[in-house]
């Protein structure tokens, strides 16, 4: 197991969004690109979407991330959930 970080959330609200987004790129992946298991970049993707709401400075008081101020995702990974947030949204 690595070193876990300081901060780092495990609440059933940070567990649940985590699921929820991982549910998605997985849906996304499948029907885009073909996958039955994630590529690459999907599974890049989820780890990403992972570490930040892991370290989400609000915890279990977050809100949903398209409202959030902070905006923590990097502009590449923010396009790319953007993208599946929309297209596995409506199956959810
Ligand atoms: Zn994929």
């Amino acid at each position: 197991m690595p070193k876990q970080m300081d901060k780092h959330n495990n609440g059933p609200k940070i567990q649940k969004e985590m699921e929820t987004v991982a549910q998605m790129i997985k849906i996304y992946c499948r029907r885009k690109h073909h996958h039955h298991e994630l590529c690459g970049q999907c599974q890049d993707l989820k780890q990403y979407a992972h570490k930040r709401l892991g370290l989400c400075p609000f915890g279990e008081d977050k809100g949903a991330c398209s409202n959030c101020s902070i905006h923590c995702y990097q502009p590449q990974y923010r396009t790319a959930i953007k993208k599946v947030m929309r297209y596995s949204g409506p199956w959810m």
